[in-house]
């Protein structure tokens, strides 16, 4: 059996730096309850790991008590969510990613310059909920082709798209293929909104996956990106699965036991889990690992404003730390870690 670990894989720089946000926070308030509004990322075992810190997971403000301190995860939020924090004297320590932060930015730009906006994405994902919430009398939601012939359009030439961050680039494309058949005039964002963690980790699975006979995808139901790595393996042929960790691992998806298996994780998956799961089949099936490196990723994120200010308020010097994004490197010492005979085309993103 061959294991081969795409890379890039796991956690992105948005996901690491919001949950280096809360680790800090909780550090810098030992004492005060701190509340996260919504999961900070969507993964089951940073949720889980981070309640073990005592901090505490709502998906109301009214939920938190007044004057409390509350992290607004990477997913972003509405202004509308912001005002409710003001209104209870919260401190808002903010761990949007800022690649969130540029959809929102576009929307509130385009929709004061007059335009409609069609936002392409999962009508319940919270990053939309909280996009939409910055311009909702403006902003109407494309989950697929179907949805367009019940949009309500004021002036075809006045209208943009932008799209969820996380999404498949396939389905986009074909979503958006379909919005400039529809409206010819319809006006495209400045560049990409899908983030470069989600593009090259679907790229990464749509290179290699061909070459396999099962894709493992590390992630938890929730994640709308880990889900979408399942999708891109079906796409190109080869099953996907996802699981949250090495406990759910079913022999039955590899019967002979010589298959080559890719394993690849979300943006929310955190290292260990795949690491894990390299052990067990190392252990029990006498996997060997192989790396197939598409391309390598350097991107780092500053800590957020607010952050830094509460820092300073408890006479701690945040200085110009960086949150950066190592390539991962596991099991390397391990086991061993064969260069793959694969071939695979780059089409790097930062
Ligand atoms: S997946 Fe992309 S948009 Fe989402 S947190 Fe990571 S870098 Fe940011």
């Amino acid at each position: 059996m061959r294991i081969v670990l795409a890379n890039p894989r796991g956690f992105c720089a948005g996901v690491r730096m919001a949950i280096d946000v809360v680790d800090q926070v909780v550090d810098v308030l030992p004492d005060e309850t701190v509340y996260v509004y919504h999961e900070i990322v969507h993964n089951r075992h940073v949720v889980d790991r981070l309640r073990g810190k005592g901090v505490k997971f709502v998906e109301t403000i009214d939920a938190i008590p007044e004057g409390s301190v509350v992290v607004f995860s990477a997913h972003g939020v509405s202004p509308a969510v912001r005002e409710q924090a003001r209104a209870r004297h919260l401190s808002a320590v903010d761990a949007t990613c800022p690649l969130v932060t540029k959809v929102h930015s576009r929307a509130i730009r385009y929709a004061r310059q007059g335009f409609q906006i069609l936002l392409v994405g999962h009508k319940d994902h919270q990053e939309i909920i909280g996009t939409m919430g910055e311009a909702p009398d403006r902003t109407q939601v494309v989950e697929s082709p179907a949805d367009i012939p019940g949009l309500t359009i004021e002036d075809p030439d006045k209208l943009v798209y932008l799209t969820q961050t996380t999404l498949s680039t396939d389905d986009a494309a074909v979503i958006i293929d379909a919005l400039k058949k529809a409206f010819p005039g319809i006006k495209a964002p400045p560049d990409e909104d899908i983030c470069y963690a989600t593009t090259n980790r679907q790229h990464a699975v749509r290179q290699i996956a061909p070459l396999c006979d099962l894709v493992i995808v590390v992630g938890s139901q929730n994640s709308s990106n880990s889900v979408r790595l399942t999708e891109i393996a079906e796409n190109v042929g080869t099953r996907g699965v996802r699981i949250d960790d090495v406990n759910e691992l079913d022999p039955s998806w590899y019967p002979k036991g010589d298959e080559t298996i890719l394993l690849t994780a979300g943006a929310s998956a955190p290292e260990d889990l795949v690491s894990a799961i390299c052990r067990h089949f190392v252990e029990k099936h006498g996997a060997t690992l192989h790396l197939a490196d598409v391309f390598e990723e350097s991107v780092e994120f500053g800590l957020p404003l607010t952050l830094k200010r509460l820092m300073q308020t408890h006479g701690i010097d945040p200085g110009d730390r960086k949150v950066k994004v190592e390539p991962p490197v596991i099991t390397a010492g391990e086991y061993g870690m064969n260069a793959v005979a694969l071939t695979v085309s780059a089409g790097a993103k930062r």
